[in-house]
């Protein structure tokens, strides 16, 4: 018997691909693992009615760990998000995003080592919509005008935000706790609590709150969502742990992404009290699926996490060091990264990449 079973959730698009690579990886990296195949995304609608079939998720809760590969979600119709589901699901409540430099892939600044904790649950996320011109959504419009709230155009679709003070202490918490257990010396709350008082006036409130419990081990401060964002794009070895919202974690994941060398190379991490499910930044990118050019390495670096997480930090090890020396080296590149660093040598296709990280360990 395989020492760890595993959730192998491929999803849709370039997520075929990759996450191939990824399992090939995984495996010359000596890591003893069985993995359980499950389906998600717009493939299994036929089959199943749904996109994601409660076997995927009953998989994921009897493995307790997961890799998943992006799935498609419609944009303004259709199902909702497959990831906001899972996450809601399983109780994900943390979303895990280190932005690292790494040598090689043609980011803007050297020397960048932050982690992105996201909280995964709830705020505008949380998939409470009201459509234009419905009945609940009049009934809302009237309710918010006898509370106060001025006028809202009765042609308006409407988005709640919900921030409870649960969830903004669960995931507060949870970035001291990483900065502890990693040796980090600071975190940064991110909010736009000058605007929405009562949601973002909450979350940094809570964040006050419990930065006092790490008081004198670990630093806090708090930035204004835009104040950040130009803060990140000027010097992000500023930052540490920096622990947002929902949205914005998700907006300043792309964008410390876009900093260090693209989504190609963003890992990323969904953890709950039961379980976790490892995934890469990056969606399903259409535009190349099929065509043997997306770029491997995030979830190749999300399954480094999940070898952290399963107690192989040796295995984790070996891949980053395979990762890092085929940066460093720069013959081997997807084609991404041939953009981002101006290199004029012909593009490697996914799996010759994953060829040369192996051929590496
Ligand atoms: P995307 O991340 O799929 O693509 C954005 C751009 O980055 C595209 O040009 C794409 O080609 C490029 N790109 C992304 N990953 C790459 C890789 N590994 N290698 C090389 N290039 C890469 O974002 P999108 O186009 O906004 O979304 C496409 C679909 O993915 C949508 O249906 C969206 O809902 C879904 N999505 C899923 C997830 C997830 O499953 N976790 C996350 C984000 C978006």
């Amino acid at each position: 018997m395989a020492q760890h079973t595993v959730a192998l959730i491929p999803g849709d698009g370039i997520g075929l691909e990759t996450s191939t690579a990824m399992r090939r990886v995984v495996e010359a990296s000596g890591a003893d693992i069985e993995w359980e195949v499950v389906e998600a995304g717009a493939h299994t609608i036929d089959e199943c009615g749904t996109p994601l079939p409660e076997s995927t998720i009953e998989a994921v809760r009897r493995n307790k760990v997961a890799i998943k590969g992006p799935v498609s979600t419609p944009v303004g119709k259709g199902f909702r998000s497959v990831n906001v589901a899972l996450r809601q699901r399983l109780d994900l409540y943390a979303c895990l995003r280190p932005v690292l430099s790494l040598p090689g892939a043609g980011g803007r600044y050297e020397g960048v080592d932050l982690v992105i904790v996201r909280e995964n649950s709830e705020d505008l996320y949380a998939g409470i919509e009201f459509e234009e011109g419905s009945a609940e959504t009049a009934e809302l419009i009237s309710f918010c005008e006898r509370a106060g709230a001025g006028a809202i155009r009765p042609d308006s679709g409407i988005s709640i935000k919900p921030v409870s003070v649960t969830a903004t202490r669960n995931i507060v918490r949870y970035a001291f706790d990483y900065a502890v257990k990693h040796g980090r010396s600071k975190v940064t709350a991110v909010h736009k609590a000058n605007i929405m008082k009562h949601t973002d006036g909450l979350f940094l409130r809570v964040a006050r709150e419990v930065a006092e419990e790490y008081a004198g081990r670990i630093g806090f401060e708090d930035r204004i969502i835009d104040a950040f964002c130009m803060n990140m794009v000027i010097d992000p070895t500023q930052f540490d742990v920096v622990v947002f919202p929902n949205l914005y974690g998700d907006i300043a994941s792309d964008l410390g992404a876009g900093l260090v060398g693209g989504l190609g190379i963003a890992p990323g991490a969904n953890i709950g009290s039961e379980c976790a499910v490892f995934e890469a930044v990056h969606g399903s990118a259409p535009d190349i699926a099929g065509k043997n050019i997306a770029n491997p390495t995030a979830e190749i670096l999300s399954a480094a996490m999940m070898l952290d997480h399963l107690g192989e930090p040796a295995c984790a090890a070996r891949i980053r060091d395979a990762v890092r020396a085929v940066y460093g080296a720069g013959r081997v590149l997807t084609a991404d990264i041939r953009r981002t660093t101006g290199s004029t040598r012909a593009a490697a296709g996914c799996s010759e990449f994953a060829d040369a990280l192996i051929a590496e360990m």
